[in-house]
C-alpha cells in the first residue's frame, strides 16, 4: 500500500472477487452466474437506438425500472431502491445502519463482503458462528445487539433458513435493522418480501445477477418500509446519484416481464443441481443441502485446495475458500448439464490418479 492511503485502512483487506479469466478457456463454475444468457426481451431492450443515448445521464430515480419490479411483488416503488449490484445496495445498509454503537452483526461464514464493508465503513462487527454443520443457528441471532446481515440462503453453504425462523429473529430484534440477503432465494429458499408490511425494520435485498441471468448489468434492489428506503435513498444520492447505468435500467425493466424465461432457466439448474449433488455424493463427496445455484462440497479423497487445483489444471474453475472450517470444501456453481459433465469427467480422472 502506498504511504500516502489514510490510515483508516491499515488494517483492510479488500475483497477477493472469483476469478474472471478472459480467455474463456475455462468451464466456468467458480462466481454462482447463470449459465443461460438474458432472456429474449433484454437483449430486444438493448438496441441500438438506446446506446445512443449514452450521452445522457439516466434517470437517478430509476422509475420506469423501479416501478416495474416493485409491480412486480404487488409493492408501490416507494418501498424499492435499485443499486448498482446489491453489493451496493449493501454497502448503503452497512453505511446507513451501522455505527460504533450499532456493530454490523454477521455469521463466521457468510459472504466475505460483510466483514470487508465493516472494515472499510470503520465500523466494529460481531461475528457469531454457525453450528457444527454450518447451519445459521436463529436463536444466536436473539437478540442480535446490532444491524443484522444474515444472506439467506447463506453463501457459499447455501443452505436455508425456513421462514418461520426469520420471523423469529425479526420479531426479537424489533429495535435494529435487519438485512436479509437474498441473493440466491429464486433458487429454493422462501422470501421474506411479503413481511416487510409487518416488520418495520426489515429490509430484503436481491439481485438480477443470479437467478435472472444479468451479472454484467449489475442490479440489485432492496425492498422494505418506506423510511428504510429513504435512509438507503441518503446513502445513495450522498455517494452515486447516478448509480445505475441506462442499459442496466432498461435490462432491469425488461427482465422483470420475461418471468417465464427465467423460471424454465431456474428450474433447469435446480434439477441439475440436484443431479450433480447424486453424482457428487456417490463418489464419496459431503455435500450440503443447497437452497442456491451451486453446491458446498468436500471431497474425501483430498484437500479442497488440492481439488480446486487439479481442476483448474483441467480447466474447471471452482472457487476454494482458504478459512478455518471450511477449507475442506469447494464452491461448484451449477451451470450447464454439459458443464456438470465436464466437472464430473474431471473429478473422476483426478479420483483415479490420487487413488
Ligand atoms: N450477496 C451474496 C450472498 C452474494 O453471494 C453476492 C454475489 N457475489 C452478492 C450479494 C452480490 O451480488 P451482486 O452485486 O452481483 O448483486
Amino acid at each position: 500500500m502506498s504511504k500516502y492511503l489514510s490510515r483508516r485502512f491499515d488494517d483492510m483487506r479488500a475483497y477477493t472477487p472469483g476469478e474472471q479469466p478472459q480467455d474463456r478457456s475455462y468451464i466456468k463454475l467458480n462466481t454462482n452466474e447463470s449459465p443461460f444468457p438474458p432472456a429474449p426481451g433484454v437483449l430486444d431492450a438493448l438496441s441500438r437506438d438506446e446506446a445512443g443515448r449514452l450521452n445522457l445521464y439516466p434517470d437517478p430515480d430509476t422509475r420506469v425500472a423501479s416501478a416495474a419490479l416493485a409491480a412486480s411483488f404487488g409493492l408501490t416503488p416507494e418501498r424499492m431502491i435499485l443499486g448498482n449490484g446489491s453489493d451496493e445496495i449493501l454497502a448503503f445498509c452497512f453505511l446507513a445502519f451501522c455505527d460504533p454503537e450499532t456493530p454490523a452483526v454477521f455469521a463466521d461464514i457468510t459472504y466475505g463482503f460483510y466483514e470487508v464493508f465493516a472494515r472499510v465503513f470503520c465500523v466494529p462487527s460481531r461475528v457469531v458462528p454457525l453450528d457444527d454443520q454450518l447451519r445459521i443457528d436463529p436463536k444466536r441471532f436473539c437478540p442480535a445487539g446490532g444491524t443484522l446481515f444474515l444472506a439467506n440462503p447463506n453463501a457459499p453453504t447455501g443452505q436455508a433458513l425456513e421462514l418461520g425462523a426469520i420471523e423469529d429473529i425479526l420479531r426479537e430484534n424489533p429495535r435494529h435493522v435487519v438485512v436479509i440477503d437474498e441473493a440466491y432465494a429464486a433458487f429454493g429458499a422462501q422470501s421474506v418480501i411479503p413481511l416487510i408490511a409487518r416488520y418495520e425494520n426489515l429490509v430484503v435485498v436481491q439481485t438480477m445477477s443470479k437467478s435472472r441471468n444479468l451479472a454484467g448489468a449489475r442490479i440489485g434492489y432492496a425492498v422494505g418500509n418506506p423510511a428504510l428506503i429513504s435512509d438507503l435513498n441518503q446513502m445513495k444520492f450522498s455517494f452515486n446519484p447516478y448509480n445505475v447505468n441506462r442499459l442496466s435500467l432498461l435490462a432491469a425493466a425488461a427482465a422483470v416481464r420475461d418471468t417465464g424465461y427465467y423460471e424454465t432457466c431456474v428450474g433447469a439448474i435446480k434439477a441439475t443441481r440436484a443431479a450433480t449433488a447424486g453424482e457428487l455424493a456417490r463418489r464419496g463427496f459431503t455435500v450440503l443441502p443447497s437452497a442456491a445455484n451451486f453446491l458446498f462440497a468436500r471431497p474425501n479423497f483430498m484437500g479442497g485446495e488440492a481439488y480446486y487445483l487439479a481442476l483448474k489444471e483441467r480447466g474447471v474453475l471452482v472457487r476454494h475458500f482458504r478459512r478455518a472450517r471450511i477449507d475442506a470444501y469447494v464452491r461448484i456453481t451449477i451451470g450447464t448439464e454439459d458443464q456438470m459433465r465436464a466437472l464430473l469427467i474431471a473429478t473422476d480422472a483426478i479420483m483415479r490418479e490420487s487413488a
